[in-house]
């Protein structure tokens, strides 16, 4: 087990390349911590895979190093970096049965017949397929495949990291849960450090201690959950972490005031002068609807019912802007307001979370 660094790292599969959209990853200086469970998510095509097949030694970084400890491993080859990686597709062997594919990583290290038998019936019953082992891997359905794949991953004990690249996307929702909860499990018992890669944040937020968000090449924030939720550092986390995500309005900022469509806004802190697009986000769990009275002129749109509270979805000049209304919370039948909790209000420039100039609160 080691901590993984990547030290002023970028890529680009393209051997000359020119502008910013020529590089699938920008520079980035990261460090994931030895035994740390990580979800690094984002949207299709963001850099992701990229990003692992980097730390498993698939790819080699046009820029920058990847060291393990202290050691230089970016020219190193995969099979020199014990790394186990689980692939979106499954790598499965069609003609070894069930048994054969999970013991396989274990006999190329040699081990001993008997460990190899105890360690594969103990996989074989986190991904529930005891009943099969027998069988040949050929007959058998997708995401049965699928979980042999991610038996395969999670076999070695020896290992520095394991890496998992959107391992359950065929796999039925209540089968993601259980394998996500033996994911869980194997990183207690056996604290290795594992990276998830994953599009969806229901999946990230319920495997992960740590979350890594990427857009566009770029890690655009890295920290706990609740750090993405209460702070996000950049628009598209909070856009992307929420349901509904974090509501943005166009805003001009002076000192601690938000000037949005015309309305005065208190912020709790001031800022300095800004310069670039300047918005205001407030996650539709800090809005509070009113009606006259203070707030921002809203037109309220559709009323949904979730189940433990529910969302009211509108518009403020004409941005969308959508509100959460916990349980046994009265909803205003001609709510024409929506007020910010200006502790929960942030600043942004240019998608960028802004430091207030004062750290006092406003009085
Ligand atoms: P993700 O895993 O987040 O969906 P990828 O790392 O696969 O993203 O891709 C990042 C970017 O690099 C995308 O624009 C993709 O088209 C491009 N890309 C990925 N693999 C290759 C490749 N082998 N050759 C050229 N471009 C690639
Ligand atoms: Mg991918």
């Amino acid at each position: 087990m080691t901590q993984i660094t990547l030290e002023n790292l970028a890529h680009s599969y393209l051997p000359q390349p020119a502008g910013p959209e020529d590089w699938a990853l920008k520079p980035m200086t990261l460090t994931w911590q030895d035994g740390g469970a990580y979800a690094l998510l984002g949207s299709s095509g963001c850099g992701k895979s990229t990003l692992l097949n980097i730390i498993s030694g698939l790819l080699v970084p046009s820029q920058g190093r990847v060291l393990f400890g202290d050691r230089d491993v970016t020219d190193l080859p995969t099979a020199q970096r014990d790394i186990a990686q689980v692939f979106q597709f499954p790598v499965v062997y069609d003609t070894m049965s069930v048994r054969e594919n999970l013991a396989f990583p274990l006999k190329n290290r040699g081990l001993a017949a008997d460990v190899i038998a105890a360690r594969v019936s103990e996989v074989a019953e986190m991904i529930g397929m005891t009943e099969v082992l027998d069988r040949r891997a050929r007959g058998l359905t997708a995401d049965a495949k699928q979980k042999i794949s991610l038996g395969r991953g999670m076999v070695r004990q020896d290992v520095n990291a394991i890496l998992f690249d959107e391992p359950l996307t065929v796999i039925d929702p209540h089968m993601k849960w259980e394998l996500r909860t033996q994911l869980k499990d194997l990183h207690r018992r056996f604290g290795h450090t594992m990276i998830y890669v994953t599009h969806d944040q229901t999946e990230a937020l319920t495997f992960a201690d740590q979350v890594v968000v990427m857009y566009d090449g770029r890690v655009v924030q890295a920290g706990t959950p609740q750090a993405l939720f209460d702070a996000p550092e950049h628009t598209f986390v909070g856009y992307f972490i929420g349901s509904p995500g974090m509501n943005l309005l166009d805003a001009k900022i002076d000192g601690a005031t938000a000037h949005v469509a015309g309305t005065r806004i208190a912020l709790d802190r001031g800022y300095g002068a800004l310069q670039g697009r300047t918005q205001i986000g407030i996650r539709p769990e800090f809005l509070r609807l009113g009606q006259g009275g203070p707030g921002l002129p809203f037109a309220v749109r559709r009323i949904e019912d979730v189940g433990h509270h529910r969302i009211v979805r509108g518009e403020v000049a004409g941005a969308e802007v959508n509100v959460i209304v916990p349980e046994g919370q009265p909803i205003p039948a001609d709510a024409d307001r929506v007020i910010p909790d200006p502790a929960h209000t942030h600043v942004y420039v240019d998608d960028w979370r802004a430091q207030p100039a004062t750290q006092e609160r406003a009085a």
